[in-house]
């Protein structure tokens, strides 16, 4: 089973791909955590992403739609994953169809998680508590960056998959219990 988790920065996304793990024996690619491994490796693929990361600006497309291209190949991807922060541009959605036809692989579900901007900063700053500021793109100034982006260039996404009957809507401003029942019905 292959899972793409969507919503806006700080909607649980992550917390809920953790759950979905464990559950369902899938492996999370998050593409945000892969860079920011990069970030700190100082790799070429970090160097690059450093201040995009930082600014709260997106990654080129082709850097994130290679990383993933790369990963899903590895043989504990076989049972299946679930995207966390990738896709987030029309074009790397397209770039992932072709790229999953190509291995004979789909997308089984797509998730979108429904969350107010205005909890949003809030989320973002207790995430920013909890994590002893471990995230220089945790702060209420990038997080409106991330969230302009998110509305440009991610929620496109949503009619994208709308339009392909692949998308399916939870309430992500109830509890992380009442979120995590609401997908697992949808993975059932
Ligand atoms: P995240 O942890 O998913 O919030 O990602 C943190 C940052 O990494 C984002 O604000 C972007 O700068 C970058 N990033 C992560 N995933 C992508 C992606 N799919 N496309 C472009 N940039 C990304």
């Amino acid at each position: 089973m292959n899972i793409i988790l969507l919503g806006p920065p700080g909607a649980g996304k992550g917390t809920q791909a953790k759950r979905i793990v464990e559950k369902y024996g899938l492996v999370q690619l998050s593409t945000g955590d892969m860079l920011r491994a990069a970030v700190a490796n100082q790799t070429e693929i970090g160097l690059r992403a450093k201040d995009i990361m930082e600014r709260g600006d997106l990654v080129p497309d082709e850097v994130v739609v290679g990383i993933i291209a790369e990963r899903i190949d590895e043989p504990d991807c076989g049972n299946g994953f679930i995207l966390d922060g990738f896709p987030r541009t029309v074009a790397q959605a397209e770039a992932l169809g072709d790229l999953l036809h190509k291995r004979g692989r789909k997308i089984d579900h797509v998730i979108q998680l429904e969350v107010d901007d205005e909890a949003l900063v809030g989320r973002i700053e207790q995430r920013a508590k909890e994590t002893g500021g471990e995230r220089k793109d945790d702060n209420a100034d990038t997080l409106r960056s991330r969230l302009a982006v998110y509305h440009e260039s991610t929620a496109p996404l949503l009619p994208f998959y709308a339009a392909k009957n692949a998308l399916k809507k939870v309430d992500g401003m109830a509890s992380m219990d009442d979120v995590a029942v609401a997908i697992d019905k949808i993975l059932v």
